[in-house]
């Protein structure tokens, strides 16, 4: 009841907004995404049973599809408007700012406010909330020149699409990889026999078939963007599609649930922020045209990510949640130090210190790429990649150090957890008692430890740590790429000159 008045509430004010500036709002709210959800029954597949009851009551499900929603919400509060609503000149709709391709260092600075509002609502726990996508949609067609006149391009199905996604306020997954079978440096020889293709070119359009990795949120989105990774050898692996995700033939293969209890005092965050992975399995799925934004083309897809805006603005939009999510566990990590009183310490200091340098480091690099920013030849403000991609590096090593300061410094108190059911039973005085921190009861000390054992310990805080580590590539590669794409040039001149110099 509560809940629905305050959708009421908020439709009233967007309404109320739009009716006295003449504007139409594309954005959803948290209702509309959820019966949206519900209503597409896209083919999932969870603990051996394809799921047949609306997935927003699904317990594997239900937590995050909430939080998602309550985005949705936020989106449409009206003191939050000026950094989440973007009047799009071009139809006079106000979208929402995650979809807006940025023109000027502002919008960068607009873009990481929202990026940040949306993070603080999930501790930057959701990697995969709405704007992630958004803005890999927003990248995909400010880099939309790329498939001029090039075969097997079409441009305007892009262009007409995003068109369709902002003025619907579509929600997303996507799956960019090849599973996992053999990934030697030979294996593109042998004939790839599970990685989706394209294996028919009809009338209608082209016809898919295979499996791709891995669809974060895969069944709790409208559509799923299908796009393949650069390193193909195969054309008919080239592609990039965006289909409903209840089109005929798509199933989603989940990966065991994370959730957890309930109850938020001993999952507060799994029970709210577990978004799922899947498998997609292609089963002969028709992509008609209009939907094809690329096929049967190596260099659009290497060229579509590598010289494209996606790494610029994807990143861009990381490095902002990151840093939210920074902030979360230096908070998580002074508290453990105050409620058992170890400040003291030379070690604990620097552990904390340690997270303090990572935050600053990423917040001076996210500033950096906004300050170097440039316009592109098609007018896109791009904010400079390569602090960025020192940025999402440096987090891939600190994030999992991070979890371990927190571990380090809460040492037992990480696993003597009694559920708050225990604090409520005949025994809860004695456990107040015997649990007790530094001027804090045993059920306060208790629920702070239980929060960070969530972040650090249990199933979904490990996912999170793998998530950080891998979702936006191989850390090693990822680095093998700083390395050769950084221009040494002028630090080896300067050095061979010092050299020449004092020699
Ligand atoms: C939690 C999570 C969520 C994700 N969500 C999504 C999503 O929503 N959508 C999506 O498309 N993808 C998603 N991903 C996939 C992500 O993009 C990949 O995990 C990442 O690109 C690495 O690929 P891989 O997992 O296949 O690892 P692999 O490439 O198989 O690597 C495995 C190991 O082999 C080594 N290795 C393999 N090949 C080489 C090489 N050529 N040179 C050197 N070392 C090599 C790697 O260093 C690594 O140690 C997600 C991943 C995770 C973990």
């Amino acid at each position: 009841m509560k809940t629905h008045i305050t959708c009421l509430y908020i439709k009233y004010f967007t309404w109320y907004f739009n009716e006295n500036r003449g504007v139409i709002s594309a954005m959803i709210t948290g209702k509309e995404y959820i019966e949206r959800i519900d209503q597409l029954k896209s083919e999932v597949w969870e603990a051996g049973k394809k799921v047949d009851e609306p997935l927003s009551k699904h317990p594997a499900f239900k937590g995050a599809i909430k939080s998602q929603s309550e985005l949705y919400d936020l989106q449409n509060q009206p003191e939050l408007r000026s950094i989440m609503v973007h009047e799009d000149k071009e139809t006079s709709l106000e979208i929402g700012t995650s979809y807006m391709v940025p023109r000027t260092k502002g919008d960068l600075e607009k873009r990481r406010k929202m990026v940040q509002v949306w993070a603080r609502h999930s501790a930057g726990l959701m990697g995969r909330s709405p704007d992630y996508m958004n803005t890999v949609l927003a990248s995909f067609v400010s880099s939309v020149s790329l498939l001029d006149h090039q075969p097997n391009c079409f441009p305007d199905h892009l262009l007409k699409f995003y068109k369709y996604a902002v003025e619907n306020d579509l929600s997303f997954t996507h799956t960019f990889i090849s599973p996992q079978n053999n990934r030697s440096s030979l294996a593109c020889l042998d004939e790839d026999i599970t990685n989706a293709r394209v294996v028919k070119r009809l009338e209608e359009g082209i016809v898919i078939k295979g499996a791709k990795l891995l669809a974060t949120q895969g069944g709790m989105t409208d559509e799923i963007i299908v796009f393949s990774a650069p390193g193909i050898q195969d054309s008919s692996h080239a592609f990039a599609v965006s289909i409903p995700s209840n089109s005929p033939g798509v199933k989603f293969i989940c990966r065991k649930s994370f959730a957890g209890s309930e109850v938020p005092f001993d999952s507060p965050l799994s029970s709210k922020f577990e978004e799922m992975d899947s498998m997609v399995i292609f089963d002969n799925v028709l992509v008609p045209w209009e939907r094809v934004f690329f096929y049967d083309n190596i260099k659009a897809a290497h060229d579509f990510y590598l010289k494209g805006n996606f790494v610029p603005l994807t990143l861009h939009q990381i490095v902002s949640r990151q840093v939210i999510k920074t902030e979360f566990i230096l908070g998580i990590a002074q508290m453990i130090v105050d409620t058992i009183n170890i400040s003291e310490y030379q070690h604990v200091q620097s552990k904390v210190a340690e997270i303090i340098k990572g935050l600053e480091a990423s917040k001076a690099l996210l500033l950096a790429s906004e300050h170097q920013a440039a316009i592109n030849k098609d007018g896109v403000m791009l904010p400079d990649r390569i602090p960025l991609y020192i940025a999402v590096n440096l987090f891939q090593e600190t994030y999992p150090r991070f979890t371990e300061i927190v571990q380090l410094l809460g040492a037992s108190g990480m696993v003597l957890v009694p559920e708050q059911s225990q604090f409520h039973s005949a025994i809860g005085d004695q456990l107040d008692h015997y649990l007790q921190g530094y001027e804090v009861k045993g059920a306060e000390r208790v629920q702070l430890f239980s929060l960070a054992s969530d972040l650090c310990m249990s199933a979904f805080g490990t996912r999170q740590t793998l998530y950080e580590r891998f979702f936006f590539g191989d850390p090693i590669r990822l680095s093998q790429h700083i390395y050769s794409s950084y221009s040494k040039e002028g630090p080896v001149s300067f050095s061979k000159e010092f050299l020449s110099e004092k020699s």
